[in-house]
């Protein structure tokens, strides 16, 4: 007997049909043996609905209790769900995060799970029965319920089949598999057989949403065989595991992230420890930056310009603008007009010329480049936002044309 942990995404169970559909998958694999423990999403956009409904009553609403609120979201649907399953005669039983036992960190709104309690579970998979876990969410150390961040169930599903020591975790959506690019953005986009952990957890960082980054860094840690399949066909997904096993591709995917905002510091002066005094600055309000730019200048004064999420661009102005006197910028300059897009690949390390390669795709398509960041991994590159989609086809052509 295998035990085998499903995650059903948002579109997967949108409608009663939908809800059914999934019923009968899971049902399947339960009569043909499986233990099955199944990690669902909310409804469609009904989180991004309860976001709106929550805006309108309280835009600076605590964390705690916005996670109150889209927590509620899975319960619903692990409900909804286990009707259906009671519906076609099989034993089944549906749990919150703290009923399933999901102990995370108290950090609300992007809270890490921390340990699975399995006792619960052990004894309803004991008892034969299918297991439907609300996936999204947890409980830290205060009883408080906490979610962990947008497109979390994935990591919820992983870290119930590293618990568990599942057989297999597959990641049910609304796609064949794990693409080279965003098939909503790009027509030439294939499907991947398998990736690497570490080529998948690049794409998932940069802005491939199809998976939560961290659950494939959980994937890696704990060894859990992974796939990404569709709700609504029986086609073979993408495999994500060792590196070893899977030929080294020079370019693998390409992803785009609108997430960001580029802020410039222009006219500071050019002496030493001033970017550490910046960036220390924001590192300890907990904002994280990523791509970093600074000019030459002029001996006297440089510019440092560099981006963070588009969520903490307030935060990182207000923060600046408080400590304008030790900055000494002669101007602030910022936009949310901008796009990270960026190239992942293991087998870029070996070869010169990939870098080149992207720009030259860029410039054909007469794409201006803002800032660029490379790793053993991937290249990335800042546009304006409206040349993003662009850039993508552009990249894909050059390097992923079939
Ligand atoms: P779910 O609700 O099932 O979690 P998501 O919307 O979170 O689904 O993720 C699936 C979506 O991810 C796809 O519909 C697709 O548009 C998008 N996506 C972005 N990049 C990729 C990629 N490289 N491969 C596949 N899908 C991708
Ligand atoms: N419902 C949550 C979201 O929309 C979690 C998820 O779908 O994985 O982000
Ligand atoms: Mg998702």
């Amino acid at each position: 007997m295998a035990l085998i942990v499903q995650k059903y995404g948002g579109t997967s169970v949108k409608d009663a049909e939908r809800v059914m559909n999934v019923a009968r998958r899971i049902t399947d694999v339960y009569k043909a043996g499986n233990n099955v423990v199944v990690a669902v999403s909310a409804q469609g956009d009904t989180t991004d609905d309860l976001i709106a409904k929550a805006k309108e009553i309280n835009p600076d609403a605590s964390k705690r209790e916005m996670d109150m609120l889209l927590s509620t979201g899975e319960q619903i649907s692990i409900s909804l769900l286990a009707m259906a399953i009671e519906k076609l005669g099989c034993p089944v039983v549906s749990l919150t995060g703290w009923q399933a036992g999901v102990k995370t960190d108290s950090k609300y709104g992007s809270a890490r799970i921390k340990t699975i309690d399995t006792e619960r579970l052990m004894m309803e998979l004991d008892n034969r029965r299918i297991v439907i876990v609300a996936g999204f969410q947890g409980i830290n150390k205060y009883d408080n319920i906490t979610t962990l961040g947008r497109g979390g169930s994935d990591t919820s599903a992983v870290a119930l089949a590293a618990a568990l020591g599942a057989d297999l975790c597959e990641i049910y959506t609304d796609v064949d598999g794990v693409y080279t690019t965003d098939p909503r953005i790009c027509k030439g986009a294939f499907k991947l057989d398998e990736i690497s952990y570490d080529e998948m957890l690049e794409l998932a960082s940069l802005g491939a949403n199809v998976l939560h980054n961290r659950s494939v860094e959980m994937a890696k840690k704990y060894n859990v065989k992974m796939s990404v399949r569709s709700s609504l066909n029986n086609n073979e997904g993408t495999y994500v595991k060792e590196e070893s096993q899977v030929e080294k591709m020079l370019v693998r995917g390409v992803t785009r992230d609108n997430d960001c905002a580029r802020i410039a510091l222009c006219g500071v002066e050019d002496a030493p420890g001033k970017a550490f005094q910046v960036f220390e600055m924001i590192a300890k309000a907990g904002i994280s930056v990523d791509l970093i730019l600074q000019s030459i200048g002029d001996g006297k004064t440089k510019d440092i310009s560099f981006t963070v999420a588009e969520g903490d661009l307030d935060a990182t102005l207000e923060l600046l603008e408080k400590n304008k006197s030790i900055i000494k910028a002669r101007e602030i300059k910022s936009t949310s007009d901008v796009s990270k897009v960026s190239i992942v690949g293991a087998g870029m390390v070996n070869n010169s010329g990939v870098a080149a390669k992207m720009f030259e795709a860029l410039s054909d398509a007469h794409i201006n480049i803002k800032m660029i960041a490379t790793s053993e991994i991937k290249i990335s590159v800042l546009v304006a936002q409206k040349d993003a989609e662009h850039a993508v086809n552009a990249i894909h052509d050059k390097f992923l044309s079939k």
